[in-house]
């Protein structure tokens, strides 16, 4: 184990990408899971507080530390196992997303899920229950996980098979290794659109999707074993950009439309509104003056015709008025990956301008129910022109799930902004939906869980927390604030 006590040597480790900037004693890089265990252990003991860190690309300060000592996870690098004819992976948790898709690639797999983040290790995404661009087709990482192993903050490990362990209506009772958990679960029920805010909750659930997604309060996933894919017989993608804004979403709302009805089966549907398009041109200058773009991508699969469904696309394209001739078809790797690089600069640059303005993260990643998408929009439209603050408004548009992120150059603005990212999350629950739809919790987004979920509600989160975490030292001060946890 690598311990580090000065300051300076693990400084990096006090912040994300919400420029949110923490404190701790110390860093441990564990070595193995079984060091881990023993750590653990000793810190439950002493009641010693930890974070768990992994990639540090979150965007809502759930990594960073407030006190205690940090834990790295970034040396529990191994591959257990690869089954290629069950198209399975078992591995460790602290590799990235770059390294996981390089070993995949090597065996002609890959997870079509894919997080957007390369350098997000597996852990991070399974803990923050990561989706990505390609959620309009695969959904998240959820959906992919079969097994995990998780060292509870009492260290006692568990391995957690899918379809092994359920909960009764919202009871869980059963024993593992001869100890016996029982425990009731929070009262709400999880959105049914996509959401990752606070616990996943519902009747009947299985074991397994609580601990993903619960943002390092539960207990440290260490292993794990992915459903993996066979890649496409290959993939088109599309950077279609339109002159009118309510073009783009018409061509949005029909392609949303062949979807449902089974006609289209695009695997990426992805929003640029004007102001994102601005700030994307001073790098890219390929990009013309717009109202707005669209990312899309389409797998082939083996049953489809490649000419019939790029023909599909072009017409869907033209009838659209969309600017034909600025717009971008890829369908070589070198082409995708020069698009792809586009849309995941964006965020990049977003979160470059915050740390140059040294302002926090002030952006809101609500999604609603479909037929409210409209109405939510334009009500980020109306506002964020009341405010005068700059914004970029961009995302998942194909599971009505956008990225609103205001740019305030100074702490008076990103004052401001928080009262309309408030007035945001609100609006949306009113709608029927969620105040995170993928980046969680954390630290900073504490405020808009309390409008999704009331008091009672946020208690029973905490004494779940509390039924596993007892001496309550792993990352606290995510989801709900650590003072619940004496009160309860
Ligand atoms: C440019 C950019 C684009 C992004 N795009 C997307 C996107 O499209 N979709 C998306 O979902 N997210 C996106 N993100 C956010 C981020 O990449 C994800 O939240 C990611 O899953 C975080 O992984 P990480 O390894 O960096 O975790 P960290 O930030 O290190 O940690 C996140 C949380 O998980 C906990 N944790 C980490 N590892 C473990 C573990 N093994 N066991 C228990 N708890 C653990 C931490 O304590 C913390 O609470 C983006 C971020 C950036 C910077």
């Amino acid at each position: 184990m690598i311990i580090k006590t000065k300051k300076e040597e693990f400084e990096s480790y006090l912040e994300d990408t919400s420029n949110l900037y923490g404190n701790a004693s110390s860093l441990y890089i564990v070595k193995s899971r079984d060091e881990l265990i023993e750590l653990i252990r000793d810190f439950n003991k002493h009641k010693a507080r930890f974070t768990i860190s992994a990639g540090r690309t979150g965007t809502t300060g759930g990594c960073v530390p407030l006190e205690g000592v940090i834990i790295s996870i970034e040396q529990l690098k191994s591959i257990i196992e690869i089954d290629k004819d069950k198209k399975t992976m078992h591995l460790e948790t602290g590799l990235t997303f770059k390294e996981f898709e390089g070993i995949t690639a090597k065996n002609n797999l890959m997870l079509r899920a894919c997080p957007t983040e390369s350098l997000a290790f597996i852990g991070g995404a399974i803990s923050t229950c990561a989706s990505g661009v390609r959620g309009f087709g695969y959904g998240s990482i959820r959906n992919y996980i079969s097994e995990i192993e998780v060292i509870l903050p009492t260290g006692e490990p568990m391995v957690i098979k899918r379809g092994t362990i359920f909960s009764k209506e919202r009871l869980f009772d059963f024993e593992y290794k001869g100890k016996k958990f029982k425990f009731k679960l929070p009262s709400y029920t999880a959105p049914k659109i996509k959401s990752q805010a606070g616990y996943f909750v519902h009747s009947n659930m299985d074991l397994i999707d609580l601990f993903i997604g619960s943002e390092g309060t539960l207990g440290v996933v260490v292993a794990v074993k992915i459903d993996l894919q066979d890649k496409p017989v290959d993939v088109f993608d599309g950077l279609i950009f339109f002159k009118k804004e309510t073009q783009g979403l018409g061509f949005i709302a029909e392609i949303k439309n062949l979807k449902q009805k089974n006609l289209l089966k695009p695997t990426s549907l992805e929003f640029f509104d004007e102001n994102s398009l601005n700030m994307l041109r001073e790098e890219y200058s390929f990009v013309p003056a717009c109202e707005c773009a669209v990312y899309f991508e389409q797998a082939i699969e083996p049953c489809d015709k490649p000419d019939i469904l790029m023909d599909k696309w072009v017409n869907l394209i033209e009838e659209s008025f969309a600017l034909t001739e600025k717009s971008l078809l890829a369908d070589t790797s070198q082409e995708r990956e020069r698009i792809f690089e586009f849309r995941h600069r964006l965020p990049q640059l977003i979160n470059e301008y915050l740390r140059n303005y040294k302002q926090l993260k002030t952006a809101v990643d609500c999604a609603v129910p479909h037929n409210s998408f409209t109405y939510m929009y334009n009500f980020y439209k109306e506002k964020a022109k009341e405010s005068g603050i700059r914004y970029v408004n961009f995302g998942h548009i194909g599971e009505d799930h956008l990225h609103f992120n205001f740019l305030p150059k100074a702490t008076q603005e990103t004052f401001t902004a928080k009262k309309y990212m408030e007035m945001f999350c609100k609006k949306a629950v009113s709608l029927g939906g969620t105040v995170s739809a993928e980046h969680g919790i954390g630290k900073i987004k504490k405020p808009y869980l309390k409008i999704m979920y009331d008091k009672s509600q946020i208690e029973e989160m905490a004494r779940l927390k509390k039924y596993f975490d007892p001496n309550c030292i792993m990352g606290l001060d995510n989801i709900f604030e650590k003072e619940i946890l004496s009160s309860i």
